[in-house]
């Protein structure tokens, strides 16, 4: 259980059990902290949240396999319970691999720009219309120094200060990562 206190106290976790299952979600799984089980009912009796968001956020978790549950059958009734459990590991497994991607594409971007030292960068474009792309010098050149998107005039842009803007995002990613 000390290994989900931890969890919970780092920003990047308790970030993504919200964007995954909501504020209810940070509830629930505080709810369940620290304890082995619980049933959908015991929770909502510890948060006063309705059943049925109970059981909504649950289900969010365990789409995103970060709650479990083991099912019994009722002696009485005859009816099943589902006995519901944590299992925060996999948050770590799902960011580090949402970090993967994104270093991915920022790897991609990187080396297009080290090929491509200097580039040519449409002067109506000052970052507000996506469509004016920077351009690498042949494709400019072919282009006659003119943006093929608007028509407007190229400019040199030296993109080391990209680079080293792009350098500095995959490091701070990288170090993010987690159980490495
Ligand atoms: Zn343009």
């Amino acid at each position: 259980m000390k290994v989900e206190n931890k969890l919970l106290r780092d920003p990047t976790i308790v970030d993504y059990l919200q964007n995954v299952a909501g504020e209810e979600g940070l509830i629930i799984v505080r709810a369940l902290r620290g304890k082995k089980e619980a049933t959908d009912e015991q929770l909502a009796e510890k948060t006063g949240l309705k059943l049925n968001v109970v059981r909504r956020t649950l289900y969010k978790l365990y789409e995103n396999r970060l709650a479990a549950y083991r099912r019994i059958r009722k002696k009485d009734s005859g009816w099943l319970t589902y006995i519901w459990h944590l299992d925060l590991f996999n948050a770590i497994y799902q960011l580090n691999s949402q970090k993967e991607n994104v270093i991915g594409q920022l790897r991609k971007q990187l080396e297009f720009e080290k090929q491509h030292e200097i580039l040519f960068v449409c002067a109506s474009n000052n970052g507000a219309e996506g469509d004016c792309s920077r351009l690498p010098f042949t494709t400019a050149f072919e282009h006659n120094f003119t943006c093929p998107n608007c028509g407007g005039a190229l400019t040199q842009q030296d993109n080391i200060r990209s680079v080293r803007a792009l350098e500095r995002q995959i490091k701070r990613l990288e170090g993010e990562k987690r159980g490495k």
